[in-house]
């Protein structure tokens, strides 16, 4: 007999309406593992505590969220590619005696984007420049996407994306600052809603967006995991629309993370299912 378990954490600051480890443990279960995923509210002074814990430990790899994307860098091994390029990390992973740090939220919403449409010559308005769409825009553009354009309330972060994006991805980005109801351009074929307007519990917020701009031959996306159908989906879907939700997203770098600590490739179906289930309870 084996008592001890294999561990995987998520460190971030708020974590209790995060439902990351019923997805993960769903899939530990499925595949007959004796792993553990839990959830560390941690403040930002004490991350690197944390992370000399999770070594000390031998935690097998974990997942990062707000606030601490950028801030767990610093105390990691080493970083790949993509992560290195948006500057943010998303996922911890354990291999031999380092953590290295990986991103895989815009692969995880590349995949689920190209269940619809391939992102390959689309052009992408982005909504938000925070580290959602910092992540999702690198991967679009190393997808193929024709052009971006970030529009976000500040301006110097949707500057700042733009400029990433150019340089560091070589893709056609243009930044746009969001004064009013946003007017989509009628040759958009992609908008997605980065930001974090209408998420649990301001699920009445409202995207300021003129729907009268969406065309149903648009994908209109929505990165907001929780609940899992937005106020935008809803107004999107009857434009007519094809919508994709943020559950898709979650599971699909889940998926990747999942891989990257275990060996596994899980069954997706059961960690999409696992997350209904939360929030067929959890929401009203
Ligand atoms: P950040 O704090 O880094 O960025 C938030 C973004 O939202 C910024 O662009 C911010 O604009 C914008 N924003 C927030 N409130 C408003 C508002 N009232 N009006 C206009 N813009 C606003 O957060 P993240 O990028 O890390 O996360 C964003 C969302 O993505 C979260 O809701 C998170 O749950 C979701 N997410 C989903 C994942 C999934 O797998 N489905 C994975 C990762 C994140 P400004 O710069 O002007 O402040």
């Amino acid at each position: 007999m084996n008592f001890k378990p294999e561990l995987c954490c998520l460190f971030g600051k708020p974590v209790a309406e995060n439902p990351t480890q019923p997805m993960i443990e769903a899939a530990f279960r499925r595949h007959g593992l004796d792993w553990r995923y839990v959830q560390f509210e941690i403040e930002p002074e004490q991350l690197a505590d944390a992370v000399r814990g999770m070594r000390a430990m031998g935690f097998r790899g974990g997942n990062v969220t707000t606030p601490h994307k950028v801030a767990i860098v610093k105390h990691l091994d080493r970083i790949a590619e993509s992560a290195s390029m948006m500057g943010a990390v998303n996922c911890i992973v354990r291999r031999g005696k380092e953590l290295v740090g990986e991103n895989t939220d815009g692969k995880g919403f590349v995949q689920s984007l190209r269940g619809v449409t391939d992102p390959a010559g689309k052009r992408v308005v982005m909504l938000g420049a925070g580290g959602a769409a910092r992540a999702i825009g690198v991967e679009l553009a190393l997808a193929g996407a024709r052009s971006l354009t970030v529009v976000n309330r500040s301006k110097e972060r949707s500057r700042e994306l733009a400029e990433l994006l150019r340089t560091k991805a070589k893709a056609a980005a243009e930044a746009v600052a969001w004064d009013g109801d946003y007017k989509v351009p009628s040759d958009a074929d992609v908008v997605v809603n980065a930001t974090s307007i209408g998420l649990f519990p301001d699920v009445q917020a409202r995207v300021p967006l003129d729907l009268s701009t969406l065309a149903p031959r648009m994908v209109v996306a929505d990165v907001i995991p929780n609940p899992p159908e937005t106020r935008l989906l809803r107004d999107a879907q009857a434009r007519g629309c094809t919508t994709l939700d943020g559950l898709g997203m979650l599971v699909n770098q889940g998926v990747i993370g999942f891989k990257a600590w275990t060996g596994i490739d899980p069954d997706p179906g059961v960690m999409r299912k696992a997350l209904e289930d939360v929030f067929r309870v959890a929401t009203p």
